[in-house]
């Protein structure tokens, strides 16, 4: 790509694990072992969580995530939570996660007015995409995900929308220890940027940090990070554990470094 380098980011989805307090716990813990300012580090604990997390990541450098967002700014939305309620608690949000879809019944529509809650009240969305097995098998990869931005992001591109980040994330792939090759997450972050470029959401196309997610661990990061078009993971079941959280922000670090130091370069 030309331009700025994109940030490497490194985003932990702690998804329904962890009290309040055991999160803090470990916050602290991992904070201990990440400490590489050249990886932007988020992490995303549940909702109640979320204070104990900040106060135990305060001066670390390291942000804080929710998982989700409701659509809209308040009403009789009973257990819900909105951006403007995540204010002072998380800058990050994850939005249209593949188990809230599954869930949650989640659509693209529904999923784009989180992305776009999120980015009136400063809070930076992690929009999650990615395709069933079948989708894979059939080559037709691309185009479901291409589908799944166009359901999102289907209006004209906000000011903001420099704050948006993709997250590839194919659900074959999620919490079931079979990653994706880099070079098939490769090819789907240029597609995405294609697509984003095809909806006009032309800035953010340029600067879109595109991570990759579905069983990453220290030991296969490195396969996704040697490509240039991917920016750095959205870890689940890796990111509860200290040692792979250690490992992953290490190798991100090399990356980031790397992609600092040969500005458009091709490699970390
Ligand atoms: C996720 O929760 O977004 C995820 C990718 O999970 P895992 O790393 O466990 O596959």
């Amino acid at each position: 790509m030309m331009g700025a380098v994109r940030p490497v980011i490194v985003a932990a989805n702690w998804k329904m694990h962890t009290t309040a307090a055991e999160a803090a716990a470990l916050a602290g813990a991992i904070a201990a072992v990440i400490d590489e300012p050249a990886v932007t580090r988020v992490i995303c604990p549940p909702y109640v969580g979320l204070a104990a997390v900040r106060d135990a990541l305060a001066g670390t450098g390291i942000e804080v995530g929710a998982q989700n967002v409701h659509h809209e700014l308040a009403g009789p939305f009973t257990g819900e939570v909105s951006a403007p309620m995540l204010q002072g608690l998380a800058s990050w949000v994850i939005c249209g996660h593949s188990e809230r879809r599954r869930d949650a019944g989640e659509t693209d529509a529904l999923i784009g007015r989180k992305v776009g809650r999120a980015l009136e009240h400063g809070l930076r969305p992690i929009l999650a995409v990615g395709e069933q097995l079948a989708d894979r098998q059939a080559g037709r990869a691309e185009e479901v995900v291409a589908a799944q931005l166009a359901g999102a992001l289907g209006g004209p591109e906000p000011a903001v929308a420099e704050s948006l980040v993709i997250a590839y994330e194919p659900v074959w792939a999620i919490g079931t220890g079979r990653n994706a090759h880099g070079a098939d997450a490769a090819a789907m972050a240029g597609s995405i940027r294609r697509a984003l470029a095809r909806l006009g959401w032309r800035d953010a196309a340029e600067r879109v940090p595109v991570l990759y997610g579905g069983s990453v661990t220290a030991a296969n990061i490195g396969e996704f990070l040697a490509e240039p078009s991917i920016d750095g993971a959205l870890v689940g079941g890796a990111s509860l554990k200290i040692d792979e959280m250690a490992g992953i922000v290490a190798r991100a670090a090399l990356t980031a470094r790397a992609r600092a130091g040969v500005q458009g370069g091709s490699n970390g």
